[in-house]
């Protein structure tokens, strides 16, 4: 579960400070996509940021998987992270060098909870995950190999490998089309509802609503809960 509390952050602005998340509050539970939706400039990738222990708000209470992540310290927030929180970016960010798998295994092996697990473990493990996110057959490719797709495809498979209770993606269609949009939020949805994270969406593109369970709209840095759209709100409850 994500849960912000009554949160503010502020950037400096020349002499003065620019309020990007303005007493914000907000909460995404497991098995559910919850879609930030709002203008560019709205706060949504500062929310996603403060949710990834990122950045520290000046005012109100992050909680992360149960955790108070609101005054952690820099090492304590990058452990929580590498424990519990996948990030998915706008642009995959993959390595060039590295095949699809490669880049799963590096970054089981960085930590989390599969530090010590086998490499055969983790190869399975990493198999398993590119084969969730349809790329079975393109595992030995590296990133000049993949469409833009396949490359988000991969960097989503990498932000689950070490099974994060919390999954944040920022705008993971702005380079796709369409169609290719739709199939991304398409299986970040099936990911999200099979595996029980808490996700938290940002998205400026209404026409993949349907992919989400839960919506907040930012506006100015606010943040006031959507109408329920498509999707399945509700299917998740206990
Ligand atoms: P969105 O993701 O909705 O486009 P952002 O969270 O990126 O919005 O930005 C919210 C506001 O904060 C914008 O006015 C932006 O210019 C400002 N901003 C974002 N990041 C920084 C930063 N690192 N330093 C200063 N201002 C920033
Ligand atoms: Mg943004």
């Amino acid at each position: 579960m994500i849960l912000l509390d009554d949160v503010t952050l502020t950037y400096p602005d020349g002499d003065a400070r620019l309020t990007a998340v303005d007493h914000a509050t907000l909460e995404a539970r497991p098995g559910v996509v919850t879609g930030l939706t709002g203008a560019s400039g709205s706060g949504k990738s500062s929310l996603l940021a403060i949710a990834a222990a990122l950045v520290r708000p000046d005012a109100g209470r992050v909680v992360i998987d149960g955790t108070d992540a609101t005054c952690l310290s820099r090492a304590d927030a990058t452990a929580l992270r590498r424990e519990r929180i996948g990030i998915v970016f706008q642009q995959p960010q993959l390595l060039p060098a590295l095949t699809a798998r490669e880049q799963l295994c590096a970054m089981a092996e960085l930590g989390g909870r599969h530090r010590r697990t086998r490499r055969p473990a983790i190869r399975a493990r990493v198999d398993e995950l590119l084969d969730a996110v349809g790329l079975a057959e393109h595992a030995n490719r590296r990133p000049a190999q993949l469409s833009g797709g396949q490359r988000q495809r991969v960097a989503i498979a990498r932000a689950l490998v070490h099974e994060p209770r919390v999954l944040l993606v920022d705008e993971p269609t702005s380079a796709l089309d369409r169609a290719r949009g739709a199939a991304i939020m398409a299986l970040i949805a099936r990911l999200t509802h099979e595996r029980r994270t808490a996700t938290l969406l940002v998205t400026h593109d209404l026409v993949h609503s349907d992919s989400l369970d839960e919506t907040f709209i930012v506006t100015d840095g606010r943040v006031t809960a959507g109408a329920l759209v498509g999707g399945s709100g509700g299917r998740n409850e206990p």
